[in-house]
């Protein structure tokens, strides 16, 4: 197994413990693997009985063999299992999945890591990898990263306590939700640090660009990323499609993604490739509709950030989808060329790409089974009361946007949604729709009142650089 650029998929490729570490390829194309593994029958089969039998570690091993067939045997299977625990993950089927009676809907859960969110499927088992490749190389790294919600706080609480690990976090100070800034800002270790920036998001991801830049300083200190293009959090969320799958029951299923970056729903297209019973991968974007408007359009024209709207479901509030190139790659037959060419220098030039009157496009829904759509506010409100008062199921308004295109969509089901967030996280938008707070789960009780543990910074790179620079040496 090894890995090639987008925007080159020829050449001899590197193996998956040398990607791991690193962010974009040198050609500024993203890793992905030359061929995806195949899942035959049989071997489905013998998964859905590793699941039942041995648990949901168990069957991540067995996937994160297939992509990453270097490590010594039994190596993933150890590193799975301090990922996957009931102690983090609060069950020990860590993705458990329910049938709404009465309808083609089911929920996979996975939402119930340490910080509520999705990202902690990927996250939890990034930390052990990062810390088995940093030992081998007897190497130590600084994580530096901007977040504006979710995935800061699931990088820290998956890296935290990791003796060759540093992470700091940039956040713009103020505006993230009062239960992610207590998420984060409660953590107290020493090799976390949470940096509250005088601005907004974007100045955050300016800082961190500032810093990356600077050549010496990045050497000097080990600067690297846990972003959503990491193969590794791709591969991690392969594992969650097979393991809904099986605990459906079902012969043949379709999910339902709530989408922003790309990142969920790719490891979703993965899986199909793989041999996967998918049938459809319902693609759903709120108001920030950049993918909705691909795959019903063939243009894509990311935002600038000043048209990114500000919704109730803010994690998928994005300008452009970071892990999108890898669709393309594949939608495209993998011609780095062209992929190239439509990233490296359409985009930056022109802000868009058309791919309407290609032969690719024309095939694409049939092939990789991908319907789109948007929804609204209203939209996201309504579903979240309906789920309420018919099932007394309460979701958060990412689920509830998946929920309204799976309903909407006309697909005929089963229809599995993937649960990105736990509702507790949103809970403005909860008491909207359903006129009550929702409940806080026992594990965050008394979080709100937890001693913070934060520095606040002004937009000032040299004054950043110094900070880092005097708290990495100490
Ligand atoms: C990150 C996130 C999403 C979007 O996932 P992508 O992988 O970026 O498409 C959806 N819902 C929640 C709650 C998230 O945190």
């Amino acid at each position: 197994m090894r890995y090639v650029s987008t925007r080159a998929a020829g050449g001899e490729g590197l193996p998956f413990r040398d990607i791991l570490l690193s962010g974009l390829a040198p050609d500024g194309g993203l890793y992905i693997p030359r061929r995806y593994p195949e899942v035959s029958p049989g071997r489905l089969d013998q998964w859905r009985e590793v699941l039942a039998g041995q648990g949901y570690a168990a069957l991540a091993a067995q996937v994160l063999d297939l992509f990453a067939p270097d490590y010594p045997a039994g190596e993933t299977l150890r590193l799975a299992r301090s990922a996957y625990t009931t102690e983090a993950f609060g069950d020990p089927e860590i993705v458990p999945v329910d049938h709404l009676e009465g309808t083609r809907l089911f929920l996979a859960h996975l939402s119930n890591g340490p910080t509520a969110a999705f990202k902690d499927m990927a996250m939890q088992l990034i930390g052990p990898l990062f810390e088995y490749e940093l030992e081998q190389r007897d190497a130590w790294m600084t994580v530096l990263g901007a977040t504006s919600g979710d995935t800061g706080g699931a990088a820290e609480h998956a890296l935290l306590g990791r003796e060759r690990l540093r992470v700091a976090m940039l956040t713009p100070r103020g505006r993230m939700t009062p239960f992610q800034q207590a998420q984060m800002f409660s953590i107290d270790d020493p090799v976390v640090a949470n940096l509250a920036i005088d601005g907004v998001f974007d100045d955050c991801q300016d800082l961190v660009k500032a810093v990356n830049l600077d050549r010496e300083f990045k050497e000097r200190w080990r600067i690297g990323a846990v972003n959503s293009i990491n193969w590794a959090r791709v591969a991690a969320q392969v594992v969650y499609y097979f393991a809904a799958y099986f605990r459906s029951g079902q012969d043949r299923v379709s999910f339902a993604v709530p989408t922003g970056n790309f990142g969920n729903i790719l490891a979703g297209h993965v899986a199909r490739q793989m041999g996967l019973p998918v049938d459809r991968l319902i693609l759903a974007t709120n108001e920030n509709n950049v993918l909705d408007e691909f795959f019903t359009t063939g243009v894509y024209r990311p935002r600038a950030s000043s048209q990114t709207l500000e919704t109730s479901s803010p994690s998928m509030d994005i300008s452009k989808a970071s892990n999108f190139e890898r669709f393309v790659a594949d939608l495209l037959g993998r011609d780095g060329e062209r992929v190239a060419h439509l990233f490296g220098q359409v985009l930056p030039e022109d802000g868009f790409f058309d791919l309407s009157g290609t032969p690719e496009f024309a095939a694409a829904s049939e092939r990789f089974g991908f319907v789109s759509g948007g929804s609204t506010h209203a939209d996201r409100l309504a579903a979240i009361r309906r789920l309420w008062r018919d099932h007394q199921v309460l979701v958060d308004p990412h689920t509830a946007d998946a929920v309204h295109l799976a309903l909407a969509s006309g697909v005929p089901g089963p229809i599995i949604v993937t649960e990105t967030a736990l509702p507790v996280k949103f809970a403005q938008t909860i008491a909207e729709a359903i006129g009550a707070p929702p409940p806080v789960p026992a594990r965050f009780a008394g979080l709100m009142d937890a001693p913070r543990h934060v520095t606040d910074l002004p937009n000032d790179a040299a004054v950043l650089k110094g900070w880092l620079a005097d708290w990495l040496a100490g």
